[in-house]
């Protein structure tokens, strides 16, 4: 991770792309995305081997590494503002998650489409993807272009000093946790792509916690959107458009460096009449 571009000396140091994905006979497992200085490359491979090693699903059978230089400029951006919602178990957060959706003006369609999609293994042949479903909004349709891959965000990260005041923003909002954080880059970066909504759960069978993300509602969590134990998990991104602008929306996503450097401050968890009479005021 950058300590920080925000002078000129380090604006001028150069930045890498470190990228790790770790797959079991054929199934993505484990992920994750950094940018970072050339000091910092020797210590974040090890972290990110012994992640990779160490996931809920089981030991990879294959990890990929790569190490490449950014020539393009860095965006930086401020991180969308983390909500919680409180909710009675994984039924009563499905619907939530789904009113949340609707209120993006996505049609009930749609969003189950996402959801059956995401919950039986998007891929076509059932199993997760290593990136995302990218799902046009007016017509239902699913528009990666490679189906079995999906869309996968890169090129992104957090300053060091921004990652300070989120982790202290995140303990006064009772959040935890480094999923949190990375899940938290990308979607603001996802956001910034001009994406309607994001919607995510986990393939770890420990983690339960899934999460709607948009620039309107923000990130927003809702705890057991799937049942402990399911190894199936994923993410959509909706999308609204001409078909014809979809490779640039894509390739925003894979290539474009965004750094966070700014923490947008969140919300402590509440429940969703609370989350929406907030929205309603225009608070987020
Ligand atoms: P995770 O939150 O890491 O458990 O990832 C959940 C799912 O999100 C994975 O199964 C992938 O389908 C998808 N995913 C993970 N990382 C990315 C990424 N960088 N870009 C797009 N989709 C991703």
């Amino acid at each position: 991770m950058v300590k920080s571009f925000n002078d000129n000396y380090n604006r001028n140091q150069t930045a890498f792309s470190l990228r790790m994905r770790a797959s079991m006979d054929g199934m993505h497992i484990s992920g994750a995305e950094r940018i970072l200085s050339e000091d910092k490359l020797p210590s974040e491979l090890v972290s990110l081997f012994n992640r990779a090693i160490n996931h809920g699903i089981g030991t990879p059978d294959e990890i990929y590494f790569s190490v490449e230089e950014i020539k393009e400029d860095i965006l930086f951006a401020g991180s969308l503002p983390i909500s919680t919602i409180l909710t009675e178990g994984s039924e009563d957060s499905r619907r939530k998650t789904k009113e949340l959706l609707k209120l993006h003006n996505i049609s009930e369609k749609t969003i189950s489409k996402a959801f059956n999609d995401i919950s039986k293994g998007a891929s076509p042949d059932s199993k997760n993807m290593r990136g995302a479903i990218v799902i046009d909004i007016d017509t239902g349709e699913r528009l990666e272009p490679d189906p079995y891959r999906g869309v996968r965000v890169s090129r992104m990260d957090i300053c060091e000093e921004a990652e300070d005041t989120l982790s202290i923003e995140m303990k006064r909002i009772d959040t935890e946790g480094l999923r949190v954080k990375e899940a938290l880059i990308l979607a603001t970066k996802v956001s910034m792509a001009g994406t309607v909504a994001e919607l995510c759960w986990s393939d770890n069978p420990d983690y339960t916690t899934g999460y709607v993300a948009s620039k309107r509602y923000g990130y927003v969590r809702f705890p057991d959107l799937k049942k402990k134990g399911d190894i199936k998990g994923g993410r959509a991104f909706f999308f609204k458009g001409q078909v014809s602008d979809i490779y640039s929306y894509i390739n925003f996503l894979q290539k474009r460096p965004v750094l966070i450097e700014r923490v947008t401050q969140g919300f402590r968890p509440c429940t969703w009449e609370e989350f929406l009479s907030r929205t309603r005021r225009d608070e987020i």
